[in-house]
């Protein structure tokens, strides 16, 4: 049986990883942070097959038995501060997570390394967030890298050590730069989810209005769950490469907003929205859209979830949510 090692088990692609896996037969742990981890009775129950691990990615000795303790044939590296509003808040937090994470990690492979034979493959979590003030469109593996958050900046440290711990090493290390993907299990933080289910709200009858930033950046948005089948492809290659993950196409906040609003029945919207300069960022990623051909040539992979049934598909899973917290039928 293969065991898989998970960072960021209680995150949303944690848990679409982990489904994915255990349908493969693996064996799953899932390194769990922190005295009582708020999040860790949840994710028992959701997904009872993982076993959770104590270690933290602040601290290079507790990977290292983590990594003695599960002996994995594969570590997916999901755990990082990601949220880009946040991360200008803590930037030194993030920067030693998101970013040195990834070196305390790869340090501890190195370390613990597995068999000649079977050695430790590693997947890390890069983000479209490294292209930034984009210098090409749509964006490729090649396209220089300008981040504009201290989360995009860790986030580019997280990508080149990992290329250089494998150009240097020979580890097995591959680095999916993967677009904004989204599902019902985005923390409600991130646009998408604080949209569907505000919209959610207001067709219910429990909110009055959604409060938003800057609506005009576009983003590259599929689901979660098609983009870790990429992830765990891209470790059942020969050899180890960085792929970008995306669907090609890009659509506004405001596209984002005009679809929720719409598939409630609310296409006169705009009475229901307002902007607050709180949640406009310092330096914002105005246009994303990737180009996933090479996934797509070498991993065999295709996204199958489009924007429309996205943005269905949380909207609906709120509505369940909302109706049953208030006793109400959906309508
Ligand atoms: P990101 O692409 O990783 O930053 O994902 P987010 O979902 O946090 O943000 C996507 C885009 O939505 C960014 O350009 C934000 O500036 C924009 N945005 C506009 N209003 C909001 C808001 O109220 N919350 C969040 N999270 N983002 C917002």
């Amino acid at each position: 049986m293969r065991r898989a090692l998970i960072t960021g088990i209680t995150g949303q692609d944690g848990r679409y990883l982990a489904e994915l896996l255990h349908s493969q037969g693996y064996e799953v742990f899932g390194l769990l942070k922190g005295q009582n981890n708020p999040r860790s009775d949840m994710v028992q129950a959701e997904l009872p097959f993982v076993e959770f691990v104590a270690a933290d990615l602040q601290d290079l000795s507790s990977l290292v038995a983590a990594l003695e303790q599960v002996q994995p044939d594969e570590v997916y590296n999901l755990g990082a501060i990601s949220f880009v509003a946040l991360s200008f808040k803590q930037a030194e937090l993030t920067a030693n997570v998101t970013g040195l994470g990834v070196l305390r990690l790869l340090e501890a492979i190195r370390m613990v390394g597995g068999s000649v034979n079977n050695p430790i493959r590693f997947y890390q979590a890069s983000s479209s967030e490294m292209f930034g003030k984009v210098r090409e469109s749509p964006q490729v593996e090649t396209t220089p890298f300008y981040p504009r958050s201290p989360y995009g900046c860790a986030k580019v440290f997280g990508h080149d050590i990992t290329v250089n711990y494998r150009d240097s090493y020979g580890l097995y290390a591959c680095s999916g730069i993967l677009f904004n993907h989204e599902s019902p299990r985005r923390g409600i933080e991130f646009v998408t989810r604080k949209v569907t289910n505000a919209v959610a709200r207001i067709k219910l009858g429990l909110q009055e209005t959604l409060v938003l930033g800057d609506m005009d950046p576009r983003r590259d948005w599929g689901f979660a769950g098609d983009y870790v089948k990429a992830m765990w492809l891209m470790l059942q290659q020969d050899e180890p490469d960085d792929y970008v993950v995306a669907t090609g196409h890009t659509h506004s906040v405001r596209d984002f907003v005009n679809a929720a609003f719409c598939h409630v029945g609310l296409d006169d919207w705009e009475g229901f929205v307002t902007q607050d300069p709180r949640f406009f960022r310092p330096a914002e990623v105005d246009l994303l859209v990737g180009d996933a051909t090479k996934a797509h040539e070498k991993l065999g992979w295709k996204p199958e979830v489009d924007f429309e049934q996205l943005v269905a598909m949380m909207v609906e899973n709120d509505l369940q949510i909302e109706a049953a917290k208030a006793g109400l039928k959906v309508p």
